[in-house]
């Protein structure tokens, strides 16, 4: 270990992360002139790329990365991931229930579930589904009104939503905006490209296009409501994205767009690479470098932060090192700290900003007493309904072994076609269940051509080798549950935190509605799949499988069962007195010249996918600190 004289490094801006959050604000900051540097923990997945490289899992790059229908083996990819191994549960006992929860891992006692994060240039933009949905306007509202600043409000949050896309899914509607005819709501000029995998192989496969007719009749077809859901499907042309599905929150049947370039992944890394080309003197991406402590003076002012440079310092790493260099680099305007749910509250409090009683006893000094720190931990409950085909494998997956090379990668490779093209998403459904509070539909209902039922090690590998399943993966959106939180271990920055979700926690949801809300989500999958059994397209449901009927049954069940992977609201936005962390503009109360822009900033989860709203949320906050630099 060797260290570097401290002040001799400096900038205007310093993010630490490069996901959604902090890939978006840096990259704008740089735009705008200033002199940013990006601390990013992991490495570049091109870089680590290559059949022989000595990188474990590189091998598989940057296949992994680039194909939409391998995002399941980029969460497990070792060279770009972090494991986290969360509690969803306080007690033992109860986690031992869930076959996804793991004792020991790799030789390491980790005592959980796994939570797939990716620790790379562009964070889990690197190895997310691609599901690109906007948050419905009625969140935005929410938040504005929560916060006391209209500057959130759905009016105005709309631009951010133009500003990050480059949709490339409704053609004819983007020429028809161009004369100002259409109003869609969406961008065309963004950054972020959004396309619709329709993989035309699918349409051959007889039986898989029936299954969907057959399901998207069930769906409509339910007693109540059909009509609105017909009028919905022929105005919105089944875009999730339409300003009139976000304005009136709407329920229905959807496609689900990606955030893919011509079919390949896009995310914060080729916006950051594009910037860096553009601007190499104003962006400077220093990649292997694990923030450890952010700097503050006599008062409490960010100055800069201290890093570790080496790689695979973090032990949420598969195979960390020890070997790097202790690094300061100073800030002359602002620190913004971009590392995630889990990782943001970390930094916070190894740097004194936190409970203080809490960080006295890790013999962690601390500077601000903000006890929110690591708090309002929330997720969204998922649970899958897995049924099974009489046959070795769909005819569509037939040349499907999820290698490069194999036909299906042929065709992807050649012209962004086939069934890699997509993510595995067909149909998806948003409704409301009996339980919804706030009048916004909170159960969304996606069918995939897998079987997949939550993270756990070797996920990835189930989906490739069994290719006759579908899977109804049911997302229960707008959940009670705040009482998750992370907290630190130790004051080993290299430790990963302890993360207890605390699912379906009393007290927040005494009458277990979302509990019940799930399991009503079970039921409306099993409805859409009875006319696929009935004209024997399917064979058989494996998970819950038949043995599961009663509510009590299924409830005990999603109990253990359930997993989630939207983490936010660890420093949340709202009043200090009010046990909040953050100020709506974003800077850490207590402090000065430090922000925090990732998903942790909501107090609430929004929307039915995350990345989007951390998207739309960077852009704003990069407005806001550009107006600050201003004044
Ligand atoms: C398997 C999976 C699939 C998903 N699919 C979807 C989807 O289809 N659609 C959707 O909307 N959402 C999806 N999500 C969620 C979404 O991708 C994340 O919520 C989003 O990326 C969060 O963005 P962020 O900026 O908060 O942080 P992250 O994306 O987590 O990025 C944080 C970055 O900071 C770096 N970092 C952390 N700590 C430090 C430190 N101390 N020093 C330096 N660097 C650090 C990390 O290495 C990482 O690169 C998925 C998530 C998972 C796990």
């Amino acid at each position: 270990m060797a260290s570097s004289p401290p002040g001799d490094d400096v900038c205007d801006y310093l993010v630490v992360g490069s996901g959604p959050g902090g890939g978006t604000v840096a990259a704008r900051l740089a735009e705008a002139g200033w002199h940013v540097v990006l601390l990013e923990a992991g490495g570049d997945p091109r870089e680590l790329a290559g059949r022989d490289a000595p990188v474990p899992g590189g091998n598989r790059l940057p296949d992994d990365y680039d194909v939409p229908g391998f995002h399941p083996f980029a969460s497990e990819n070792d060279a770009l991931s972090w494991h986290f191994f969360v509690h969803h549960y306080p007690q033992l006992a109860q986690r031992e229930r869930d076959p996804a929860y793991r004792a020991e891992w790799d030789g390491r006692k980790v005592d959980g579930v796994l939570y797939p994060r990716s620790s790379c240039l562009g964070g889990c933009s690197a190895h997310n589904a691609l599901i690109f949905i906007a948050p419905p306007d009625a969140d935005w509202d929410d938040l504005a009104r929560s916060t006391g600043d209209k500057s959130w409000c759905a009016a105005r949050m709309a631009r951010y939503l133009a500003q990050v896309e480059r949709c490339r899914h409704r053609w004819l509607w983007a020429l028809l905006a161009m004369i100002g005819i259409a109003r869609t709501g969406h961008g065309w000029r963004g950054w972020l490209q959004t396309e619709k995998a329709l993989p035309r192989e699918s349409l051959d496969d007889g039986e898989l296009v029936s299954a969907m007719a057959n399901s998207a009749l069930a769906a409509l077809g339910a007693k109540r409501g059909w009509w609105q859901r017909l009028k919905v499907l022929l105005r919105s042309f089944g875009d999730p994205n339409d300003r009139s599905v976000l304005a009136s929150a709407a329920e229905g049947l959807f496609y689900t767009p990606l955030s893919t370039r011509r079919h390949v992944r896009n995310g914060t890394r080729e916006r950051l690479c594009e910037v860096a080309d553009r601007h190499p003197h104003h962006l400077d991406i220093r990649l292997n470098c694990l923030a450890t402590r952010v700097l503050l003076d006599e008062n409490n002012r960010a100055t800069g932060v201290e890093y570790r440079e080496g790689v695979n310092q973090y032990r949420a790493h598969r195979h960390p090192e020890t070997q790097h260099e202790v690094r300061q680099v100073r800030a002359r305007r602002e620190v913004i700290l971009s590392g995630g749910t889990f990782n943001t509250p970390q930094l916070l409090m190894l740097s004194g900003i936190g409970p203080a009683e809490e960080l006295r006893h890790l013999d962690i000094g601390p500077r601000v007493d903000l006890p929110g720190v690591g708090r309002n931990l929330q997720d969204r409950y998922e649970i899958g309904v897995v049924n099974r085909i009489d046959a070795p494998t769909w005819p569509s997956l037939r040349d499907a072994t999820f290698e490069r090379g194999d036909k299906p990668w042929r065709q992807w490779k050649r012209w962004g076609g086939g069934m890699y093209s997509s993510n595995g998403a067909a149909l998806c459904v948003a409704a409301k269940s009996a339980q919804v509070h706030d009048g916004l539909p909170d159960l969304f209902v996606m069918s995939l051509l897998a079987p997949f039922t939550g993270y756990y090690p070797g996920y990835s590998r189930a989906i490739a080798e069994h290719r006759n399943r579908l899977t109804w993966a049911i997302l229960k959106a707008h959940t009670r549950n705040r009482a998750g939180r992370v907290s630190l271990r130790s004051k080993d920055p290299t430790e990963p935190p302890l993360i207890d979700f605390r699912y379906f926690d009393p007290a927040d949801d005494p009458a277990e509605r979302d509990l019940k809300a799930v399991v009503e989500g079970i039921h409306r999958a099993r409805r859409l799949a009875q006319p696929l059994f009935k004209c024997g397209i399917l064979a058989a449901e494996e998970v819950p499988g038949p043995a599961c009927q009663t509510d009590a049954e299924l409830e005990q069940f999603v109990r253990d069962h359930a997993w989630g992977h939207h983490a936010c609201g660890t420093c949340a936005i709202g009043a200090r007195d009010d046990g909040f962390v953050l100020a709506s503009d974003f800077r850490v109360h207590g402090t000065a010249g430090l922000r925090v822009v990732d998903a942790s900033i909501f107090p609430r989860i929004p929307g039915y996918f995350i990345a989007s709203a951390v998207y739309m949320a960077a852009e704003k906050a990069a407005d806001v600190i550009i107006a600050d630099a201003m004044d």
